[in-house]
């Protein structure tokens, strides 16, 4: 069963710029156990439709032109309340808005560069894990 898990991916910026990581040590420091990782690279398809819900807005275009142009870290992260406890250690889409201390207060240079990507409710997280991950990757 997908409980206590949430999905999280190091976007190509946090890859480009070296961070994996420091980003996987704040993480599992945080006290997120690592439940699967892999290095891949979504393709212009995959992002369309992870970020399906903001196809209508202005920077849908360059949102997918950046989650694809190179690997990304896919992973499945386990923790009591993952998914809200999650999102509280990123920090606010906006990293000038991003608490002290943040995964995008440390490593995000923009709002549409933000280093990381956070499931927002169990359901998602179930459905983004399986995208990326077989059984046997899980454990
Ligand atoms: P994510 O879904 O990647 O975890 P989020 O849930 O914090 O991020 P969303 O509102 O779902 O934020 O937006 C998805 C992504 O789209 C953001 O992480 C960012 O990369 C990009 N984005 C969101 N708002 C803007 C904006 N106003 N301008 C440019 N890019 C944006
Ligand atoms: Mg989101």
């Amino acid at each position: 069963m997908f409980t206590n898990k949430t999905f999280t991916m190091l976007k190509p910026d946090s890859v480009e710029k070296g961070n994996i990581g420091a980003i996987l040590e704040k993480i599992t420091a945080s006290g997120f156990r690592i439940v699967a990782l892999k290095l891949t690279q979504l393709t212009n398809a995959d992002a369309e439709a992870f970020y399906a819900v903001h196809n209508e807005r202005p920077f849908f275009g360059d949102l997918v032109t950046y989650m694809t142009r190179g690997p990304i870290v896919a992973a499945i992260l386990e923790k009591e309340n993952a998914v809200e406890d999650f999102r509280t250690l990123i920090g606010a889409t906006n990293p000038t808005e991003a608490a002290e201390g943040t995964i995008r207060n440390m490593f995000a240079d923009s709002i549409s560069e933000n280093a990381v990507h956070g499931s927002d409710s169990d359901e998602n997280a179930a459905i983004e894990g399986a995208f990326h991950f077989s059984e046997r990757e899980m454990f």
